[in-house]
């Protein structure tokens, strides 16, 4: 059994397909429902996670035309910018590039990635320029004030990651941990969505390829092939999509041991085209293996689990214990919370938290709460049993950005 492409998006434009979030799909395969090819039109799927190759391209004006000859240093926020690679000569204006990973060079835990965030949630931006002749001009800008914004991820959406832990008695500063990771098998820490990510949904790729549109961070976009260092065993994506489009909840800075990192989220529909794709789309957590890797050198596979045992049944925000709250205690876990979600009086922020479960890692005394798990695994002869204490992905903006495109295909507004 089969259909087209243009047989899906004429259902669509008759408000007649059926589409489904992977989620549905899962949950629906969970329930014994039988779901078959003939009920399912469109799903969409979605991730949300760290993803290092995040870079914006911004054009923004600083002065007049004919004041300065070329910019030679750039800072947003003073997060370092690359001018370029055209120079706008005497145009009073600068082209940028700017590395969702680049660290503020005066606050270290501010970088690319709170910076894009409060580019669009509408903050004022403050913008340095250095010219070639050395004469510095400074302005505060808004998003108003971006004539171009386009965000590129030359590598996205990983089809899943590695978990991490450390098995001997030091200390890691890395960032594949929201703080530096401690030994023997103290912490694990992990990246991936499992069920709900798009290349997942699709292994044989026959879907998701070079011009599958794509949600990025909220806003339309699209694949532009492969991503840098993609493998047949590791593959990724490169995608970009109009940052001016974007909704700033889907993206935003997450603060590493290693310094402040970016995080971004993407949806990718299926049209089901056939019953090969649809049994695609059927892959469960518990049938997802997650590499557990030595986090020194992150390339040594110590052990494996699967994505059931990172995700399925734990809880997905914290709760705050008033009745625990310590001031003192609070302030380090505070500064430590990836995302900045936590307050001074210790509530959290739930539309900057990540769900990432640091701050219950942290907060022995039970100030914070969460079922975030921990994992069985054996190395060797010898069994362990360590607590997730770092999630690098978050399930909600996956699940929400995944949403988010089934309701903009159902109402007619991204056809396939
Ligand atoms: S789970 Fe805790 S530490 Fe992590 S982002 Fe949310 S409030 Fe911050």
């Amino acid at each position: 059994m089969s259909r087209t492409i243009d047989e899906v998006n004429k259902k669509i434009s008759n408000g007649e397909a059926n589409i489904f979030t992977a989620e549905e799909i899962k949950d629906s395969i969970r329930n014994e429902e039988n779901l078959s090819f003939e009920d399912v039109d469109v799903v969409t799927t979605g991730t949300c996670g760290i993803m290092s190759g995040t870079a914006a391209i911004f054009h923004i004006e600083v002065t007049d035309p004919g004041v300065f000859q070329k910019a030679k240093k750039v800072y947003l926020n003073g997060v370092p910018a690359f001018p370029g690679p055209c120079p706008n000569e005497l145009l009073g204006s600068v082209d940028l590039i700017v590395y969702g990973t680049e660290h503020g060079i005066k606050n270290h835990q501010y970088g690319g990635g709170f910076l894009f965030k409060d580019i669009l949630n509408g903050e004022k931006i403050d913008v340095e320029v250095e010219a070639v002749d050395g004469r510095k001009f400074e302005k505060q800008v808004t998003i108003e004030d971006f004539q171009r914004a386009q965000l590129l991820g030359t590598r996205m959406a990983f089809k899943n990651y590695t978990a991490f832990i450390n098995p001997l008695d030091d200390v890691v500063n890395s960032i594949f941990n929201g703080i530096p990771t401690k030994g023997a098998f103290d912490q694990f820490t992990f990246s991936g969505c499992g069920e709900l990510n798009p290349i997942q949904n699709n292994v044989s790729r026959t879907l998701i390829k070079e011009g599958t549109k794509i949600l990025l961070n909220g806003a339309k976009g699209m694949v532009l092939g492969d991503g840098t260092r993609s493998s047949d065993l590791k593959p990724n994506l490169m995608l970009t999509a109009d940052m001016l489009q974007m909704s700033g909840e889907y993206i935003g800075g997450f603060k590493t041991g290693a310094g402040p990192e970016v995080y971004d989220s993407i949806a990718i529909p299926l049209p089901i085209l056939n019953e090969k794709i649809f049994e695609e789309v059927q892959i469960l957590n518990s049938e997802i293996p997650l590499t557990i890797a030595d986090i020194h050198g992150r390339h040594l596979p110590l052990s494996e689990t699967t994505y059931g045992a990172v995700w399925d049944g734990h809880d997905e925000r914290p709760t705050f214990n008033f009745n625990r709250f310590d001031e003192k205690i609070n302030e380090g876990i505070k500064r430590a919370c990836p995302t900045n979600a936590i307050s001074e009086n210790g509530t959290i922020n739930l539309d900057k938290c990540f769900g990432c479960g640091l701050c219950v890692y942290l907060s022995k005394n039970g100030t914070y709460n969460m079922n975030i798990g921990s994992v069985d695994f054996d190395i060797d002869d010898r069994s362990f049993n360590v607590p997730i204490t770092c999630r690098q992905s978050d399930i909600q903006r996956a699940r929400k950005i995944a949403i988010k495109l089934k309701r903009l295909i159902g109402e007619g507004e991204f056809e396939l």
